[in-house]
C-alpha cells in the first residue's frame, strides 16, 4: 500500500466508524473525521452519553459487520445550498455550519480545520458552489474523498482512545468526543504497531525518570523547569562531557558566556523579534539597561569572534559551549524534559570561510556519526534547502553552492539521506539529523544549521590574501541537541539500561555475607584506582556496595529495578577462588579478581 492509499484507507475507515456509531446510537451529531499519523479519528457530539472504552469492542464489532456487508463508497455531488439543506433535515448541526462557512468563503471553513486533512472542498477564498458526499451503505458524509472501492477494502483497525475535544478546538464551544482509531494495511503490521505502543508506555521517560531516580519537578520551582537529582546528574554531565571531548578532538574550543544580556545584543541578532515572547525578562536594579536570559548562544558567541582581527589564515574558528537556555514556552506545552523552559544545548559555532564548508561540515558529520553510533542508534539525515520563493536572505549563489557543499559532505559520509525544498530557515539550509530508536521510532536529534545573516547583522569579517573584507559563514551545531530532550530520547532508547560508561551507577556489589567484607575492600579498592577511557576519558568507575543484612535474592532484586549494568556478587566461595560471580543484564560469568579492571574496560 502507498501512501495516498493509506490516507484513503484510513479515512474511509473514519467513515466506517461514523456509520458503525450511527447505527448503535442514531441521535449522534457528527464534527470532522480526518486522518492522523497512524490512523485517523472521528468527532463525535452523543449529548449526555459518553463512550468509555468499554464499548471500543461493541463498537468494532459494528464495523466489521459493516466491512463484511461490503457497501461500494459511492461519489456524488450538491449544490451547497441543497447540502446545507441535506444537513439540516439529518440533524447535522456541525456539518450545517461548515456547509454555510464554505458557502460564504472556502477559507473560512479551512481557517481554523485543516481542510485539507479533513477532505473538505476548499477554493482559495472563493465561496464554495458545490460541494461532494461519499457514500457507504446507509452512512453519508460530506466529504473531498478520496476513499477505498469499497468497505472490504480497509486493513486492519483497531479503536484505541476516546478524548474530550471542543468543536473546531475552540474552548467554549460544544464538548465533542473523539474517537481515534489506528489502522494499517495488513494485521501483522498493526500488531507490531499496538506493540510498540505497549513497549513506548513501559519505556516512558517520566515513569523511568522517577523510578531510576533521575530528576523531579516542583511545582515552587515551576513548569518545564525540572531539577536532576544525584543520579541524573551524572547521566547529565557524562553526555556534556563525551559530546565536549568529542568536539575537541574535532578542534573545537570551549568558551564560556554569561547566562543573561542587553535587549540590544537580540535586537541586533534579530531574535528579540524572532523569540518575542518566548524571552524571559530580567531588570536590572543598578542600570537602565534592559536585559533578558538567553534563548541561545550565537549571539554571545559572535561577540567573542568579533573581539579581535581574524585572517584568512585563522579560519575557521570553533567554539563550543554546553549551557543552559531559557525560552517560555506555553505551559500547556511543557512534560517530561521533551519540552522543557532551561533546556542545555550542546552548542557549536564555526566561522569559516564559504569555500571550507564542505570540510567543516565533514568534521561535524564524523562527529556526529561517532556520537549516535556509541549510543546505538541509527541515523538518517535531512537536507532542507530553500525553494525559489524570496523569502530567504543572503546571496542566491551562496547558497547554491553551500547546498551542494551539504550533499556532497552527506554522500561522502555514506549518511543515508533525503533532500527537502522549502525547509531551509530563512537564514541559511541545514542537516536534520534522525536518529532511530531500540522500538523504531525517529527523533530528530543533531542539527547542522547553516547561516548567512548573522556574519552579517553582526558586521564580522576576515581578512582576505589580498587584505580585502569578507564575511564568514556561521555553522550552528548541536550533536544532542539539548540534553534535556536527548535524556528523554536515551532513556526511552535504552528503557533505563544505560550503556556501562553512561550508567550513574555503573557497579554493585553485593554481599552474601558479612565474612566477605574485608575481600570486598580489596574489590573497592581496586575500583577507586580504575579510570575508565571509553568513549569518555578519565571516569573513574561510580560504584556503590550493598552489604545490608538482606538476603541476595532481595539484594539482586533492587539492584536490577534500578538497572546497574553490573553486579558483583561476592560470597565466602569467590573468596576463596579470588574471583567474583558477575551479573549484567545479560549474562552471569566469573571473573577473577585480577581479570576484574580489564573485564570492566571492556564493557
Ligand atoms: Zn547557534
Amino acid at each position: 500500500m502507498d501512501t495516498d492509499q493509506l490516507h484513503a484507507m484510513r479515512h474511509s475507515l473514519a467513515h466506517i466508524t461514523a456509520a458503525a456509531v450511527q447505527r448503535l446510537w442514531p441521535e449522534a451529531k457528527f464534527g470532522v473525521g480526518p486522518v492522523v499519523d497512524n490512523g485517523f479519528y472521528y468527532d463525535i457530539d452523543l449529548g449526555e452519553r459518553k463512550i468509555s472504552d468499554q464499548q471500543f469492542a461493541k463498537i468494532e464489532k459494528e464495523m466489521r459487520k459493516l466491512i463484511e456487508y461490503g457497501d461500494d463508497f459511492e461519489r456524488f455531488t450538491m449544490s451547497i445550498d441543497e447540502a446545507i439543506n441535506w444537513a439540516r433535515e439529518n440533524g447535522q448541526p456541525y456539518k450545517e455550519e461548515l456547509l454555510n462557512d464554505l458557502k460564504r468563503s472556502g477559507t473560512t471553513a479551512a481557517r481554523d480545520l485543516d481542510a485539507d486533512e479533513l477532505g473538505l472542498a476548499t477554493d482559495g477564498d472563493a465561496a464554495v458552489e458545490e460541494v461532494s458526499f461519499y457514500k457507504n451503505g446507509t452512512f453519508t458524509d460530506l466529504c473531498r474523498g478520496p476513499h477505498v472501492a469499497n468497505a472490504k477494502d480497509v486493513g486492519a483497525f483497531k479503536l484505541l482512545r476516546v478524548a474530550g475535544a471542543y468543536w473546531r478546538g475552540k474552548e467554549g464551544n460544544p464538548q465533542m468526543q473523539r474517537l481515534y482509531g489506528v489502522a494499517f494495511a495488513t494485521q501483522a503490521e498493526l500488531d507490531e504497531y499496538l506493540e510498540r505502543l505497549e513497549q513506548a508506555k513501559l519505556r516512558d521517560h517520566r515513569k523511568l525518570g522517577k523510578e531510576l531516580d533521575l530528576y523531579t519537578t516542583s511545582q515552587l520551582v515551576g513548569v518545564g523547569l525540572p531539577l536532576f537529582t544525584p543520579r541524573g546528574t551524572v547521566l547529565r554531565d557524562i553526555m556534556a562531557q563525551y559530546s565536549n571531548q568529542l568536539r575537541q578532538r574535532h578542534g573545537f574550543e570551549k568558551v564560556w558566556t554569561p547566562h543573561i544580556t542587553k535587549k540590544e545584543l537580540y535586537e541586533t541578532s534579530g531574535h528579540w523579534a524572532k523569540f518575542g515572547d518566548e524571552l524571559f525578562l530580567v531588570t536590572s536594579q543598578e542600570t537602565s539597561d534592559k536585559m533578558a536570559l538567553k534563548p541561545m548562544n550565537c549571539p554571545h558567541h559572535t561577540q567573542i569572534y568579533a573581539s579581535k582581527p581574524r585572517s584568512y589564515r585563522d579560519m575557521p574558528v570553533r567554539f563550543l559551549e554546553t549551557t543552559t537556555d531559557y525560552r517560555d514556552e506555553k505551559t500547556g506545552e511543557l512534560g517530561g524534559l521533551n519540552r522543557v523552559r532551561s533546556l542545555t544545548q550542546d552548542d557549536s559555532h564555526v566561522f569559516a570561510r564559504p569555500d571550507q564548508i564542505k570540510e567543516e561540515i565533514n568534521n561535524l558529520l564524523a562527529a556526529a556519526r561517532e556520537l549516535y553510533e556509541t549510543i546505538g542508534m541509527k541515523l538518517r539525515v535531512r537536507l532542507s534547502y530553500r525553494d525559489d520563493s524570496d523569502g530567504y536572505l543572503g546571496d542566491k549563489g551562496l547558497w547554491q553552492s553551500a547546498q551542494a557543499q551539504l550533499k556532497a559532505a552527506v554522500e561522502a559520509n555514506d549518511l543515508d539521506f533525503f533532500e527537502e525544498e522549502g525547509e531551509a530557515a530563512f537564514y541559511g539550509p541545514k542537516i536534520d539529523f534522525m536518529a532511530t530508536d531500540a522500538i523504531g521510532r525517529e527523533h530528530q536529534v543533531a542539527t547542522v544549521q547553516l547561516d548567512f545573516v548573522q556574519p552579517e547583522r553582526f558586521g564580522l569579517e576576515y581578512t582576505t590574501d589580498d587584505s580585502s573584507k569578507r564575511q564568514p559563514v556561521m555553522i550552528h551545531c548541536a550533536l544532542l541537541g539539548s540534553i534535556e530532550r536527548f535524556l528523554s530520547v536515551f532513556i526511552e532508547h535504552t528503557a533505563g539500561w544505560f550503556p556501562f560508561w553512561a550508567a550513574p551507577e555503573q557497579v554493585r556489589i553485593l554481599t552474601i555475607n558479612d565474612t566477605v567484607l574485608p575481600y570486598v575492600d580489596e574489590i573497592t579498592s581496586i575500583l577507586t584506582d580504575t579510570v575508565l577511557m571509553k568513549p569518555v576519558k578519565y571516569n573513574e568507575v561510580r560504584f556503590t556496595t550493598d552489604s545490608r543484612n538482606e538476603s541476595l535474592g532481595k539484594k539482586i532484586r533492587e539492584a536490577s529495578s534500578m538497572k546497574i549494568p553490573v553486579q558483583l556478587i561476592v560470597g565466602p566461595k569467590d573468596v576463596e577462588a579470588r574471583e567474583v560471580s558477575v551479573r549484567t543484564q545479560s549474562r552471569e560469568e566469573k571473573v577473577t579478581l585480577s581479570n576484574l579492571v580489564a573485564y570492566l574496560q571492556e564493557l
